[in-house]
């Protein structure tokens, strides 16, 4: 059929067909405008429907004592309706003694006041979209919340969870001790699901037992004007009023939000192309706090040519309480004090360490995995990736006897478990370390040696620009090697796991 539509119609139809756009780019825009800069061109879902965190708290150090509110906006991306939310608490794996999240026979070490208990208690949890309270269900490290209807897909709701928690005097990631406090897995975040039911939390006493998606973060965090605050995201600004300082904080496309706070912490800044790296540390530690500073620097620049460009604007390494080694999160890096302090301080570990926490912001932080289904594909991975930097600083000769010291002592004689093992497969911490770092770091060495290095790293750049900004897994990972390497992994899949 062919048709001529008469002049002063097709005027109509322009006219509303302009303003139908200007609509829809004007809805689109107020959704989208909370990414600022150009991460989000890069975001493969729908920028539309993700998650936001606003947090606005406020934090009595001498108490250690933290109260404030989430207001979470939340959109059911699944094919379901959904009537149901769940959060994880995590601060509450502290709660008891047998339940803390630290082998027994070191209790005291993590808690060298003695066991204390932690945990975050939910006030209240309304509907910001109906304007009226919901009911919730805490189990433990579980948030339910009932939102009082079916949330078809594609539809979003506004939550608030008001809540207080108490931080444990404790040398750990989520504890404060001797003014250091560090604020790790600490407010209420969204589960995740998997065979489309939300998964309830576990906190063994190994491992990272934590799995999130990317969103978008606010946090306005109120504390005592004398603290310094290293944190996720990037400044916005930081309000005088009076004995407080508000410091309001933004975090695009992150998947945590992680802060560590002391009032003794020196500060010093390098920039890397667009990326500004700190060195948060105790000024007793500044040789090392300096050193930290040169070492992320370095890795950061090796990662960014190997696996493809750490996208933020800013890298932060803070000198924090924890026991041994360090822990990651998004744009944070914490390092345990003791790695800075003589006599305990030993080059090659601080390097280790730190590079190890660095090459995490790929695998983990950007990549994101499963940390308590599949731990090999970030830990393994990244202690891996730990080695290729150490390789191409000091050569193979020093690869080799890192590989020894870190991999191949640690691990002995003994027989491997297989690698597709969830985080509570493993008997201890040891057990747990000696596979999933030792073993686990082996297989990727195997792996690059059946590609050869170009397509080895051709491989890793693929994987990281398919999976940035959201979460693969095992088989996405096998599947694109055996893909983009035209090479059939049978045998290597027997050899490492069990499916
Ligand atoms: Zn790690």
């Amino acid at each position: 059929m062919w048709f001529i539509i008469k002049r002063d119609k097709v005027n109509k139809i322009a006219i509303f067909i302009v303003l139908i756009l200007v609509i829809i780019t004007g809805i689109s825009l107020i959704n989208k405008k909370f990414i600022k800069t150009d991460l989000g061109s890069d975001y493969k879902g729908d920028l539309d429907s993700l998650n936001r965190y606003q947090l606005d708290v406020s934090l009595d150090p001498v108490k250690m004592i933290l109260e404030g509110e989430l207001i979470f906006n939340y959109t059911n991306s699944g094919q379901f309706s959904e009537n149901q939310l769940l959060f994880y608490l995590f601060p509450n794996a502290f709660k008891s003694q047998e339940l803390s999240p630290y082998e027994k026979n070191y209790l005291l070490v993590y808690y060298p006041d003695g066991f204390n208990p932690a945990y975050l208690e939910v006030e209240e949890v309304r509907d910001l979209t109906a304007g009226h309270p919901l009911s919730f269900q805490v189990d433990g490290l579980n948030l339910w919340v009932d939102l009082n209807r079916l949330l078809p897909p594609g539809e979003a709701v506004r939550l608030s969870i008001k809540f207080k928690e108490q931080i444990p005097s404790a040398l750990s990631r989520f504890g404060g001790f001797q003014n250091i406090i560090s604020l790790g897995n600490w407010y209420p975040i969204l589960a995740v699901k998997q065979d489309g039911q939300w998964r309830k939390a576990v906190y063994p006493s190994w491992g990272d037992p934590f799995c999130s998606d990317t969103a978008y973060y606010e946090v306005k965090f109120t504390l005592p004007k004398e603290y310094k605050l290293a944190h996720t995201g990037k400044k916005l600004k930081i309000e005088n009023r009076g004995e407080q300082l508000v410091y309001q904080l933004e975090g695009e496309l992150v998947r945590d939000f992680a802060l560590t706070l002391s009032p003794n912490y020196e500060l010093k800044s390098e920039k890397l192309g667009k990326t500004n790296i700190h060195s948060y540390y105790l000024p007793e530690a500044e040789e090392y706090g300096l050193e930290a500073l040169r070492l992320a620097k370095q890795a950061l620049s090796f990662f960014n040519e190997k696996f493809g460009l750490y996208p933020y604007e800013d890298l932060t390494i803070v000198q924090a309480n924890l026991l041994n080694g360090g822990m990651e999160y998004p744009q944070l890096v914490m390092l345990g004090k003791n790695l800075y302090t003589k006599p305990y301080y030993d080059a090659k570990v601080f390097e280790f360490v730190l590079v190890h926490e660095i090459a995490h912001q790929w695998w983990y932080g950007l990549v994101g995995s499963d940390g308590l289904r599949e731990p090999w594909l970030d830990e393994g991975l990244t202690n891996y990736s730990t080695l290729l930097y150490f390789e191409s600083i000091y050569g193979k000769q020093e690869r080799e006897r890192l590989k020894k010291q870190f991999i191949d002592l640690p691990r002995g004689e003994k027989n491997p478990l297989k690698l597709d093992q969830p985080l509570t497969a493993y008997q201890n911490g040891e057990d747990y370390y000696t596979n999933v770092y030792g073993w686990g770091a082996l297989a990727f060495e195997e792996l690059h040696n059946i590609l050869g290095d170009r397509k080895f790293y051709q491989i890793m750049q693929a994987y990281f620009k398919k999976y940035k900004y959201n979460r693969s897994s095992i088989d996405d990972f096998l599947h694109l090697i055996e893909r983009e390497g035209r090479i059939d992994l049978t045998s290597f899949r027997k050899k490492y796991f069990s499916n």
